[in-house]
């Protein structure tokens, strides 16, 4: 059994429904040749301030950029220290170094690979200093973190609130009695409109969100070298725009958006119902989990391939890997370590046992995961006879006698 043409991502596929519509887009711009701060910059933070219901959202040249600018924005002190989670993507915790912060790593929950209450925060007291100034939850695979919790943990510390909403852009979550959408919840959120994100553009970009008046005023200055009036500069600054020919395609992208949601939705449905059919799934891997207070986007579909007795040597999710790659089903490791054990962050992250030498193993979640998720193909194209293909692999896999 071989089944051909299964992709991770399928960005053609996505585009070939909207081919004219982007094609008429860019050639505006192009005939327009303003391609910086164009009119379509403009025109997609109104309609994207729209659909997330914030007050204000500015556009930049990448998510990472976003969460740069975030924390420039915020008045710190090298040295601070900005609390993140050990499993995330590089860039929420690259720029905090950068920027000479210093990296405290918390752990998450095992099964929604998010900052919460039970996990997450049930020991962050400890880690928090009087130089501790911001905390950076991440909304990772499509669901938020939990917000509520995050938000009072903030209040009680005196912390401000920067979401990495890169792969949950669309996503809402529950807070006290409101549902807000993911980004608009803390004191700013960051997007990226890398191609394969939810939204995703042709090329890079990504936004910065914020309910602030001021706050927005600081960071519209800031992506735009410190300037207010050109050629005054007041504050240090970057140059991080997000390009015309890119807001045209995301502003066309955006109408979309709900419906590339649901596309995917029912994809992770299909998979979930699928898996658990399988008899004795939960024996040998772990569907994801959603949470009550988040809706789930599903930018990744990520399960956790338990050990076992099928693979006595060796990890088993690797295994699982190698096995479907042999299927001509593509699979991804998101994230293979956990920041913590970057090389990059040695000498430079801390962790609770800096703060308590008595506490051992603090991120043994996020080494965990760091070990067993592996994520499936999902995106807006995938077929009800794919996904079948792949869920009977894996179940033909652990049904196979050693
Ligand atoms: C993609 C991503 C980013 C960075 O976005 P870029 O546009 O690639 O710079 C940041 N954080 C998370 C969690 C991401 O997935």
């Amino acid at each position: 059994m071989y089944m051909e043409d299964i992709k991770m991502v399928d960005l053609l596929g996505q585009h070939n429904d909207i081919r004219e519509e982007i094609d008429s887009a860019i050639r505006e711009t192009i005939d327009s040749s303003s391609f910086i701060n164009g009119k379509a910059v403009e025109t997609f933070e109104q309609n994207l301030a729209r659909y997330l219901k914030v007050k204000h959202v500015i556009g930049c040249g990448n998510g990472t950029d976003a969460l740069q600018i975030a924390l420039m924005a915020l008045g710190l002190e090298p040295g601070d220290k900005v609390l993140v989670p050990a499993f995330t993507y590089v860039a929420t915790a690259e720029v905090i170094a950068l920027l000479g912060l210093v990296p405290v790593m918390y752990d998450v929950n095992p099964r929604t690979f998010n900052t919460d209450a039970s996990v997450s925060l049930e020991y962050m007291d400890e880690l928090v200093d009087e130089r501790t100034r911001v905390i950076v939850p991440v909304h990772l695979f499509g669901q938020c973190s939990q917000m509520d919790a995050v938000m009072e943990f903030s209040r009680r510390h005196n912390l401000m609130v920067v979401e990495d909403c890169a792969q949950a852009l669309g996503s809402k979550c529950r807070v006290g009695d409101r549902e807000i959408m993911a980004g608009c919840i803390g004191d700013i959120g960051c997007t990226s409109f890398f191609p394969t994100k939810n939204l995703g553009c042709m090329g890079d970009g990504g936004a910065l969100m914020t309910n602030d008046d001021s706050l927005a005023e600081r960071i519209r200055m800031i992506a735009n070298h410190g300037q207010k009036r050109k050629y005054f500069h007041q504050v240090i600054g970057c140059n991080s725009r997000l390009d015309t020919i890119q807001a045209a395609v995301l502003d066309i992208k955006l109408k979309h958006l709900d419906e590339y949601i649901a596309a995917r939705r029912a994809a992770a449905a299909s998979y979930t119902r699928l898996l658990k059919a399988f008899d004795p799934p939960e024996k040998y891997i772990c569907t994801p989990e959603e949470s009550d207070f988040t809706t789930h986007t599903y930018h990744q579909y990520t399960i956790i391939v338990k050990d076992c007795l099928k693979d006595p040597d060796g990890n088993a999710r690797d295994a699982l890997r190698a096995y479907l790659a042999e299927k001509g089903i593509p699979s991804m490791i998101y994230y293979p370590l956990p920041l913590s054990r970057q090389e990059a962050f040695a000498g430079i992250a801390r962790k609770r046992e800096d703060f308590n030498p008595e506490a051992e193993d603090s991120l043994h979640n996020s080494e965990f995961l760091s070990e067993h998720v592996l994520s499936l193909p999902m995106h807006t194209c995938l077929k009800e006879g794919q996904i079948e293909y792949i869920a009977e692999a894996i179940s033909c896999r652990y049904s196979q006698t050693v």
